[in-house]
């Protein structure tokens, strides 16, 4: 069976040797997940390090995030 967060190991391994202070629970990063996917995508710069700590440390949050990134890639397309 091919493992596809594999692709993602070299970044999990980054996050986990960056400061993990800030790190959320899986809780606090669901009620929060929409918002910053979203506003990453609408400002490359945007940054949230405990998002991004918490996302690059588990597998489960980063699918999720990545599953909402896609809806809203597809909804732009749509709106093009
Ligand atoms: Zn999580």
């Amino acid at each position: 069976m091919t493992d596809p967060n594999l692709a993602l190991t070299a970044e999990m391994i980054a996050g986990l040797l960056a400061d993990t202070s800030p790190y959320l629970s899986c809780d606090d990063c669901f009620a929060r997940i929409d918002e910053y996917v979203e506003r990453c995508g609408a400002d490359p710069r945007y940054e949230d390090p405990a998002m991004r700590t918490h996302l690059a440390g588990c597998g489960a949050c980063a699918e999720e995030a990545q599953a909402l990134r896609e809806l809203i890639d597809q909804q732009s397309q749509q709106e093009k």
